[in-house]
Formats: structure tokens, sequence, C-alpha cells
């Protein structure tokens, strides 16, 4: 009985690891068969895409091609390559008209009197791949001033004098020269007339000017006039509106043609020599004074009393003056000497010795 039982539970444990093998089997092959299904299903392909065939036809003649903001490909690449040579570009050549490309264009446009506007139409074009496109002017050195030691401002008094007054630098506003005085009272009649009663100039720089007219009348120059000296601001702008009106008036001009005309000729208001009160424009009364004695002598001369020829005609291009043989200016003889053995303008005078 033993026995039989025994069988019983061997038959039966056999045939439940038999059930285990045979079900083991079938889910393993259904998950291999799952695996199969997986990977024969064919993943989705994309749709192709519609190329558009563009057909160029060779003969028909191409227009001149505009860069402007937005454009692309090889031309821009040339065009920043170009601008980079001529340092007017700095950002990589990648071939794509950017602001950076645009405000690089604006730049070389600017610096050849062309149209600023950002676009390289044919006129761009032109001038920058031929000999005349300028490489960008180097900023000027923006060294502290105290790299030099001797140093001359712009503006210095007290008493260094050089006084740079000119289109860029103007008088600062309100600015009173010291010590005016009465030229008609101050200055002896036998050495110089003065033409207008009323005209004033500073002390230092009339002294300077009865010192040089003396001597020059001990040398037989004997006849002088000061027809302009100092000229406050107020003067100057009536100066200044009286030949705008009448540019308007008579040659019909706008007002801001009228402008731009009297500026050629009349100084803006802060920026006449003849507020320092320093200046003085020398005359021969009755006669142009350029090409007289006394404005030979007064080229040879006027140095070593401390003034200098302002506007000579060989730094016309600096001054952007045209020559002014008449109109002297004192700096004193310390400034003065050097200008003259260096043949250097007040401009040139202070870029090389001073700073802005
Ligand atoms: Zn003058």
């Amino acid at each position: 009985m033993k026995d039989i039982k025994r069988f019983i539970g061997m038959a039966a444990l056999a045939v439940l690891v038999i059930i285990a093998i045979v079900m083991g089997v079938r889910v393993a092959n259904l998950v291999d068969l799952t695996r199969v299904e997986m990977a024969t299903t064919p993943t989705p392909v994309p749709p192709t895409r519609n190329i558009m065939q563009v057909t160029i036809d060779p003969n028909a003649p191409t227009p001149p091609p505009v860069l402007r903001s937005g454009s692309q490909g090889e031309e821009v690449w040339q065009l920043q390559t170009r601008l980079q040579e001529l340092g007017y570009y700095t950002s990589s050549v990648d071939g794509q008209f950017g602001p950076g490309t645009r405000s690089a264009v604006i730049d070389f446009q600017r610096q050849h009197g062309l149209d600023a506007d950002g676009i390289v139409g044919e006129g761009t074009k032109a001038v920058l791949y031929s000999a005349a496109a300028q490489p960008k002017p180097t900023a000027p050195p923006t060294n502290p001033p105290t790299a030099v030691p001797e140093v001359i401002p712009a503006w210095v008094r007290s008493d260094g004098m050089p006084l740079l007054v000119n289109r860029e630098h103007f008088m600062p506003q309100g600015y009173q020269p010291q010590e005016l005085v009465d030229m008609s009272s101050y200055c002896p009649g036998n050495i110089v007339k003065i033409k207008y009663s009323g005209t004033q100039a500073e002390r230092v720089a009339v002294d300077a000017l009865i010192r040089m007219l003396k001597d020059a009348h001990t040398q037989g120059i004997t006849v002088w006039q000061v027809s302009a000296a100092y000229r406050g601001e107020s003067y100057q702008q009536q100066l200044f509106d009286q030949q705008v009106k009448e540019y308007m008036d008579k040659n019909d001009l706008s007002y801001a043609d009228a402008v731009s005309a009297t500026k050629l000729t009349v100084m803006e208001p802060g920026s006449s020599e003849h507020h320092t009160g320093l200046a003085f424009d020398i005359t021969v009364p009755g006669v142009a004074f350029k090409g007289t004695e006394q404005a030979e002598w007064l080229a040879d001369n006027c140095w070593d009393y401390g003034f200098i020829i302002r506007y000579a005609a060989d730094k016309e291009d600096v001054t952007g003056i045209l020559a002014e043989p008449w109109h002297i200016r004192y700096v004193g003889t310390e400034h003065s000497l050097p200008m003259r053995q260096q043949n250097l303008c007040l401009e040139e005078y202070i870029a090389k010795y001073g700073s802005y």
C-alpha cells in the first residue's frame, strides 16, 4: 500500500514536471514569435520631399546681384572677405549677410562718401573692389594723457595758453577772456590804427602786438591797422545770422543750404579764434593785405613776439581754412618759436605735443 502511494506521488510529480516543460516551451515560442513580428513590421519611412527643379536659362541677362540683409552665399562670402581685408568687418566670414555685415558695409560707405544704406549695389561694389577702396582709418589712440609728461590740452589757460579753437573744438560756453583792454585808448596811435572804436583784446596779446609793431617801425614798415580783435559769441552769432539771411535773400537758398554756405566763410559762434581775445586781423588801410610788405614782414617776424600765422597757405588742408595772411594769433613765444622751427600749425602742434 505504501509503495502504491509512493508510485502515484512520483507519477503526479512527473506529470507536473512534463506540463511545466511543455508550458515553458510554449511561452518561449510566443516570446520569439512576438520578436519576429516586431522585427518584420516595416518602420514608417518619411515621405520623400518634393525638390523644386529650377531651370536656369543661360542666355537670360543676369541682373547685377544686390546684396543686402538676408543675402547669403558665395557673393556674401567674397564681400565679407573684402571688408575684412580693409578692416571694416571683424566677425567670421560665413556667407550670411547679417547685422554685422550690414554695419561694416555702412561703415565702408560712409568712409567713401557713398549712400550709407547698408546695401551693396553696383555703386558700392564698384568702389569696394577698386583701388579707390580705402582701409578703415584706425581710431586715434586713446592713451591716457599722463602717458606724455609735457601735455598741452586743447584748452589750457592759466596760463599755458594754446587754446585750440576750430570747427571741431569750440570754446567753452560763456568763456570770458582775461583782462580785455580797449585798444583805441591802449595802443599808441602812431604805431597802429584801430579801425573800429570799441575793439578789445587781451592785454597780454595787445602788449606783444605793440612791441612787435614798434620794432616793425624801426625797420621801416610803418603803416598798420587792426580791423578785428576780440569778438564775443553773440557778435559772432550776429555775423553768422546776417550771412545766412543774405544767402537766403540774394541767392535764393533754402535755410539749410544758406547755413552750409555760410559755414564756409564765417565761423560758427563758439568756433572763432576771435573769441579768445588773442587773435587780430592786421590790415593796411585801403589795400588788400595779401602781398604787401606788411604781410611779408608779419609772416617773417610775428613768431618772435609770440604770434603765429594761424591759417597759412601750406596748412589749408589741416586747418580747413583758406589762407589768411592777416590773421595772427598770440600763443606766447614758448609755443610760437617751436611751431615756426618745425613748421607746425596749431592743430599739428597740439596733435604732436598735447592731447585733445
Ligand atoms: Zn581773423
